[in-house]
Order: C-alpha cells, then structure tokens, then sequence
C-alpha cells in the first residue's frame, strides 16, 4: 500500500482548491484526493446558486468576511485565467417594509466595512429604474459586483490543476473508517479498499461531522441538511429580472431568503428555500434515510433549535408543499410575479452545522484534532465563493502544514 504524503477527502470546491494549493505550495507533493462519487463536484458545489457573493452580509472580522472578499477577488482572478465566465450583473437587496430599513441599513454598513466595491444605498425610484418590477421595494441596496458563475465547471478546471501539478484523484472510494495514528492515518473503504497517508485533510461536506468523529475528532457540531428548492422562471416571464433580487435576510439565520437568480445559460432561478432534509444527500421531498433521521432527532441540539424555531420551520415546509406560498414569499419583492410564470425547478442541501445549544454554527469551522489531521467543519455559503482563500487558510494551518 503506498504511502501518500497528504490524502484528501471530498471532491467537491474545497477539497479540490485546497488539494491545488498544497500542490502550488510544495511541488512534487504525493497528494491524493478521494471520493465516494463517481465524479467532482456531485453534491454542495454542484447544486448551488452559483453566485459569487459580495461579502456584504457578514460579521466585519469574521473568517467569513474575509475569506469571502478574498476570496472573491482571487477566485475571479482564477476564472478569468482559465476562461470561466462570471459576468457582473449585480444583485439589490431589497427591503419591502419600515421594519427591515435598520436591518438594510445595518447591511449598508456592513458591506462598507467588508469593503464591497461600488455598494450604494438606493430610494424606491432608483431600484425601479434598475429593476422595473421590484415595486414591493421601499428602499434597497446595491452590490453592483456580485457575479454568477458555474461552481461545477470550477471544480472540474481544479481537478484538472490537480493532475497537471502531479496529484492524483480517486473516485468511488467511500471512506467508511479512519485509523488515526500519530505518524500516519490509513482510510479504509465499504469494499476493503485502503489507503494510507500522512496526513488528513477532510472536505467532506455533509459527512464532515461524521469523518471528524471516525478519526477520533468531536462529535459536535452536528450537520444538519437543509434542502433548498428552487422554481424555474419560464423563459417568458425573464424580463420580470434584470440582474440578482434578494430579500432582506433575518439576521436569526445564515440563509438569505428567497431570491432571483439570473443564471449563466439564461435561465433564472428562485430560491432557495430552507427545509430539513429527511437524507443528508436527498434532493427531492420523498428522499429519506432513518440513519440520517435518527442522527438528527437523538440530538439535543436539534431539539433545542425547534423549540425556538418551529413556527419558522413549519412556514418553511408549508411553502415547499404550496407553489402558492412559494410564490407569496417572492412577490413580497415583485408583486407581478405569478404561479404560472414559475416551473419546479433543482435543489440542493446544504451541510448547516448545528451547535449542542442549539445555534446554527454561523462562521466557517475547522479544527485539528490531531497534528496530522485536519477537518473542515462548517462550511456553508459563501464558502464556494470563498474557496480558494479558505484553501490558503488550510494549508497555512500550521500544525499541519505539511512539511
Ligand atoms: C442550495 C445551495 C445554494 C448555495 N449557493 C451558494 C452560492 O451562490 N455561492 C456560494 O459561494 N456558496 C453557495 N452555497 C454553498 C456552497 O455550495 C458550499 O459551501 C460548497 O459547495 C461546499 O463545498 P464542499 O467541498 O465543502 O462540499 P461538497 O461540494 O458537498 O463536497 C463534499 C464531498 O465530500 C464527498 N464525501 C462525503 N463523504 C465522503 C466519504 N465518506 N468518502 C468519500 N467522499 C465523501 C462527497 O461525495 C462530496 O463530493 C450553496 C449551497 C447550497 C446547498
């Protein structure tokens, strides 16, 4: 069995970036990147709005501001090298009542202090001007550089990197045990295969709690899937969107609320909504795994979030099940919306970190058991978007750089 010196798992944007920025790091590096599909980018950073955000929304100080500001700025230096597109459309969010204009305020703030280029306060009328049918808006915000792109196609450039700098990648290897010694940690698959390396990486998205806690990390926090549906705006009712239209978020949660989504074939999205999934990697309603729903309901964390939360919750799963509802919550924003303008659409899940307190783990999380041993933890949006700065921050990590 050959010893590699680093072996990461997940081959989704975080995995990759980080697996290229070892390779950039220390040429000749025996890396390996596993996963358990049959190709990169198949759950999170396949089924994602595809936006590379601003940082506008963030804590000013937190990894996430800076990595997202970072991030961005790297990850469209990166995109542009390769011939990615990510055109600039430009995003408003939108506030629709008195109540939320100190919540937009405060965002203004925020996105100044995070410095977001351009950012502009704007009244009612220049939000018409720039988006004719928000005429729910009272007042908005504008962050005229948040682009779109193909979060997919940014994986597949990045595996490509991987083998050009002389790593490897294996698909179809699910890790299902983890031997974690002080000098060496061997990964073994449902079907005997084994792998052994020096050191561990571990991007595994929505098993990330479940890897961290096979190799002798912390059981908590625990991932808790939230599916987001999305509705497809039919192609002749896309003049209703002129670039990205998001509500004003509540601050309780880290998801953003329904929004439009422009997206680079020309289609546009609306969602994602943010329901408890019945199966860590389920895209549809029906999809349900008891294993993945006894982790959640034997968790106090889970329980204590519903106790504070479930009206919250039962709104959320009521507009999944009505079209109507779905659509209620957007003409907020665009009154002229109709049902009958919007088809379903896609979805993903999103792998939340939920803390024992029962508080949805706001920051980006990593931790380090063991010297050798490295686990991403909580990871959700503006990670992809972030990607390559979080690369750097994990490879910088230092004990466990690799040496
Ligand atoms: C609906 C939705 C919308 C979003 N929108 C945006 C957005 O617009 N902009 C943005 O910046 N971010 C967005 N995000 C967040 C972003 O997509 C994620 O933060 C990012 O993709 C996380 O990447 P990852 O590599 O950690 O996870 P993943 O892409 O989920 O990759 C994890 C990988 O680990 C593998 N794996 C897991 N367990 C094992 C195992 N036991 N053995 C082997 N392999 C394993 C999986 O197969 C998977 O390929 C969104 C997310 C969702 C769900």
């Amino acid at each position: 069995m050959p010893l590699y010196d680093c072996v990461i798992i997940g081959a989704g944007i975080l995995g990759l970036a980080t697996a290229r920025q070892l390779l950039l790091e220390t040429p000749g590096l025996n890396l390996l990147v596993i996963d358990k599909e049959s190709q990169v980018a198949k759950h999170q950073s396949g089924h994602n709005s595809g936006v590379i955000h601003s940082g506008v929304y963030y804590k000013p100080g937190s990894l996430k501001a800076q990595l997202c500001v970072r991030g961005k700025h790297l990850l469209h230096a990166y995109c542009a090298e390769r011939s990615i597109k990510t055109p600039r459309l430009g995003k408003v969010i939108v506030a629709t009542s008195q109540d939320e204009l100190p919540r937009l305020e405060a965002l203004y703030e925020r996105g100044q202090a995070n410095g977001v280029e351009g950012i502009q306060y704007l009244s009612r009328t220049e939000l018409l001007k720039r988006e004719p049918y928000c005429t729910g808006g009272i007042a908005a915000v504008l962050c005229p550089e948040v682009a779109v792109v193909d979060f997919a196609e940014v994986c597949r450039s990045l595996a490509q990197d991987i083998r050009s700098l002389g790593g490897q990648l294996m698909t179809g290897f699910e890790v299902s045990k983890i031997n974690a010694e002080a000098s060496s940690v061997t990964l073994l698959s449902r079907e005997g295969q084994r792998v052994q390396a020096k050191k561990l990486i571990s991007c595994a998205g929505l098993f990330s709690d479940r890897i961290a806690a096979a190799s002798g990390g912390q059981k908590t926090p625990k991932i808790v899937p939230f599916r987001g549906d999305y509705l497809l705006l039919k192609p002749s009712a896309a003049y209703l969107v002129k670039g990205l239209i998001y509500p004003v978020p509540d601050p309780q949660f880290p998801f953003l609320g329904v929004h439009f989504t422009p997206r680079l074939d020309g289609s546009v999205w609306l969602g994602p909504n943010a329901v408890l999934a019945f199966k860590r990697e389920g895209y549809r309603f029906a999809d349900l795994s008891l294993k993945d729903l006894a982790d959640v309901f034997s968790y106090q964390g889970f329980w204590r979030l519903a106790q504070k939360h479930w009206r919250v919750g039962l709104s959320e799963l009521y507009q999944d099940l009505s079209k109507h509802a779905y659509v209620k919550a957007l003409q907020r924003t665009m009154p002229a919306l109709k049902a009958s303008h919007c088809l379903p659409g896609p979805s993903g899940v999103r792998a939340q970190a939920l803390a024992e307190d029962g508080s949805l783990v706001e920051d980006f999380v990593w931790d380090c058991p063991q010297e050798n041993i490295i686990h991403l933890r909580n990871a959700p949006s503006p990670a992809a978007t972030s990607c390559l700065a979080i690369a750097e921050k994990i490879a910088q990590k230092s004990n466990c750089v690799l040496v």
